[in-house]
């Protein structure tokens, strides 16, 4: 048992077709130092959790080259802990322009660039996080972006419905894919739009398939989490 984890990321490397092209996003949320340093051994460097508070623990307690995604709804509240972590690389997850508002006055007022992903709700879940696809499409439309100061927004992350059926887990990528070609072709300006998070565990192969240049795999490495 060993180096389960180990072995687990060489297996997850070896499936994805064009691994230059996809980023590994590992997902360590719920698990203990010692399973992320595996990951790290096994020259994992991105990671990303879903709770600043146990983001910021585990960021003190880490080798510093780890780049830290920011995976988990944000609440405005907590904005400035997360920013004052140094190796912050991503937030995946802002969605809505208020919490990017706030994020973009506190990366501001600390003189730094942060780099964010819009999350997206595609599904018919409304219990599910992200910004409706009119509400994004609409901020893009405006150059909402024109009014950030110290944000930079890299393209869109999604989920696909919760469903065995494949066929719906598809469509949720495709329609993903398409509201990111279009911003793209809508936003010239929009320097770096280039990152489509989606796919993850159960559902990455097929999220690739369908465009995905970035993927977040937890369980498959780790194992089922302890919540
Ligand atoms: C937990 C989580 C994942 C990883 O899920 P697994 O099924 O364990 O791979 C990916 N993305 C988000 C947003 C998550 O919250």
């Amino acid at each position: 048992m060993e180096d389960f984890v180990k072995q687990n990321i060489e297996l997850v490397r070896s499936s994805i077709p064009r691994i230059d092209d996809v980023e590994l996003v590992v997902v360590s949320k719920f698990q203990p130092e010692e399973k992320i340093l595996e990951a790290y051994n096994a020259n994992q460097r991105i990671f990303a959790e879903s709770r600043v508070q146990e983001l910021y623990r585990k960021s003190q307690g880490l080798p510093k080259d780890i780049k830290w995604h920011f995976i988990g709804h944000l609440q405005t509240n907590k904005v400035k802990q997360l920013l004052s972590i140094e190796n912050l690389e991503l937030i995946q997850s802002v969605d809505s322009t208020r919490l990017l508002d706030a994020i973009d006055h506190t990366a501001a007022e600390y003189g730094i660039t942060t780099h964010i992903l819009i999350e997206i709700n595609v599904t018919q879940d409304a219990n599910k996080t992200g910004m409706h696809v009119v509400d994004t499409l609409n901020y893009f439309k405006h150059k909402g972006y024109h009014n950030l100061k110290a944000t930079h927004i890299h393209g869109i992350m999604g989920m696909a419905s919760n469903s065995d059926d494949r066929r719906l887990v598809q469509h949720d990528f495709i329609h993903l894919k398409r509201i990111f070609d279009e911003i793209r072709n809508m936003c010239e300006d929009l320097n770096g739009f280039n990152t489509l998070s989606m796919g993850m565990s159960g559902d990455y192969l097929l999220a690739i398939e369908e465009g995905s240049n970035m993927v977040r795999i937890g369980s498959l490495i780790f194992g089922d989490r302890k919540k």
